[in-house]
């Protein structure tokens, strides 16, 4: 892979456009898209890169509502694919129209993750205009369906099932601090022990009656010892196995034996792979249990997240670095991703490597969100680069 010259990196950082960029990054804010109702934003994205003279296909990807928006620019040459992608969505909290005050760029998917489309799609204009990529594409896809609980990224699954995906996949979630090459695992459990029989005073209690408020804590401790046992379980940058427990529920009153305890926590674990296996071992733990105890023990366990390890010597890893190089004068240090997002879905469904990297913007989730514009521009020189590393390698 060919290193960027002085005059590409130049060329890209003189050829991207703030103000065109905050236009259509404004113009996407404007239009409020709570997950599975990103239409409408969805629509205005297609006509802004239409009316940028880009071939916009709406492949419906499993959501009549909000077809997706995808583009597929062509440097006309051999090479690789590299697809940017993200989501049009928002979590559902109260609409906040776009405003830039100061540098800074606030409103509804701000930070999560319209700016980064922005940013995207002037990268994408960019390339086309100066002519830059060696060979290869570059495919924008942009879509509904990620927020959870709301969305369950049926759209996303849709392209790698559909093959609307490129070689490798950059996503402009907010994670600016560190090139996230590992991430844990992580299921969600709800615990439910019954025992037969009604509510009953503690005092007219039948001989041998099940507890299931002990059952329930001798689960917690089980857990939390199994918890000490997985700390030796490690990967490089994400930590080790964990349980833990944020809610235990029984009872209605001090001297009533219930029938219900409900214990709810996560698992997470750190090798690629063993998300089944780990979810048989609860279900062993919790049903040995449920026989000492002579209770009934049901489990919801649902998993959100397989873990996954980034291989460094994929030409992305290199040809992002590079990027960033160019760009701030170092590379960027490893780390792990804190959070499951669609990168994480691309690596461990679809078997694409994908970086995960935006803006340092701040507010996620929150009525508060706050993009400075320098770091939209920043970005969209990253992506720009790392797309003529890429694609041309
Ligand atoms: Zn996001």
């Amino acid at each position: 892979m060919a290193t960027l010259s002085s005059a590409t990196i130049q060329t890209i950082q003189r050829a991207i456009n703030q103000q065109r960029l905050m236009e259509t990054a404004i113009a996407l804010v404007g239009v409020p898209s709570p997950t599975c109702s990103a239409g409408a934003v969805a629509d205005r994205l297609a006509a802004i890169l239409t009316d940028d003279g880009f071939t916009v296909e709406r492949p419906v990807a499993d959501w009549p509502e909000a077809p997706a928006v995808v583009v597929r620019f062509q440097s006309g040459k051999p090479g690789r694919t590299l697809q940017f992608d993200g989501h049009l969505d928002t979590v559902h909290l109260p609409f906040v129209p776009p405003r830039v005050e100061d540098g800074i760029f606030y409103g509804s998917g701000a930070s999560d993750m319209k700016g980064g489309i922005a940013a995207f799609v002037e990268a994408l204009r960019v390339l086309r205009e100066t002519d830059s990529l060696p060979g290869g594409g570059s495919l924008l896809t942009a879509h509904d369906h990620h927020e959870g609980p709301w969305g369950d990224r049926r759209q996303v699954y849709a392209f790698m099932r559909d093959g609307i995906v490129g070689d490798a996949v950059l996503l402009p979630e907010y994670l600016a601090d560190r090139l996230p090459v590992a991430g844990r695992g992580m299921a969600i459990f709800e615990v439910r022990i019954t025992r037969d029989g009604e509510p009953v005073h503690e005092v007219l209690r039948p001989a041998g009656i099940a507890d299931v408020v002990k059952t329930g804590t001798t689960l917690v401790n089980r857990l939390y010892e199994l918890g000490e046992q997985l700390k030796s379980v490690t990967a490089p940058y994400v930590g080790s196995d964990s349980t833990f427990v944020g809610r235990i529920q029984a009872g209605e009153i001090y001297n009533q034996s219930p029938t219900l305890c409900t214990v709810n926590g996560t698992r997470r674990w750190v090798t690629p792979g063993q998300g089944k296996a780990i979810q048989a071992e609860f279900e062993q733990v919790v049903q040995a249990l449920a026989r000492e105890t002579n209770t009934q023990i049901s489990v919801d366990y649902h998993i959100q997240g397989e873990a996954w390890q980034l291989d460094q010597t994929q030409p992305i890893v290199t040809a992002f670095q590079d990027a960033y190089s160019a760009i701030t004068g170092a590379p960027l240090a490893l780390g792990a991703k804190p959070f499951v997002d669609d990168g994480s879905s691309y690596i461990t469904t679809g078997g694409i490597p994908a970086i995960t990297h935006g803006p340092d913007a701040k507010g996620a989730h929150t009525l508060n969100e706050a993009v400075p514009v320098a770091e939209l521009v920043r970005v969209a020189q990253v992506y720009a680069l790392t797309a003529i590393g890429f694609c041309g390698g």
